[in-house]
């Protein structure tokens, strides 16, 4: 994980760690994890699936979990490594776009159509406070 962080810091941006500010070091990015249930092994995937990562330790600070639609046991998502590196591009960009002044929330990371084909289980995602609270893809 932490390898992937720093490459595509400084293969790309040439950033280090250190430089990014504090208010910037946490970032949520969203991406397709695919979830096995513990408890009755069901498995799914959800395209909106979150991760907090930590831009100064260059690690996974948070997966959210998601409720099995069987048997509503939270899960962790777990991620693809190529997935894992575009989450992590998202989430540079967005970084050295906040430290330059030319952040636009409507930019690359929003949610594109296509991806939004099955309707979100905003009861089952802790992102979404288990239907509590904004759903997490507005
Ligand atoms: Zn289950
Ligand atoms: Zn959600």
């Amino acid at each position: 994980m932490a390898h992937i962080i720093r490459e595509a810091m400084s293969d790309t941006h040439d950033l280090d760690p250190a430089n990014i500010p504090d208010q910037y070091r946490y970032q949520n990015v969203y991406g397709r994890g695919t979830v096995h249930c513990g408890a009755c092994f069901h498995s799914w995937s959800s395209y909106i699936s979150w991760i907090t990562v930590d831009l100064k330790k260059c690690r996974l600070a948070r997966r959210f979990q998601q409720k099995c639609q069987s048997c509503e046991t939270a899960n962790t998502p777990y991620f693809k490594t190529e997935e894992l590196e575009r989450m992590i591009k998202l989430t540079i960009a967005r970084v050295i776009s906040l430290m330059n002044g030319t952040y636009d929330n409507t930019g690359t990371d929003d949610l594109n159509d296509t991806q939004l084909d099955a309707p979100h289980d905003s009861d089952r995602c802790e992102k979404c406070e288990y239907g509590e609270g904004r759903p997490c893809y507005e």
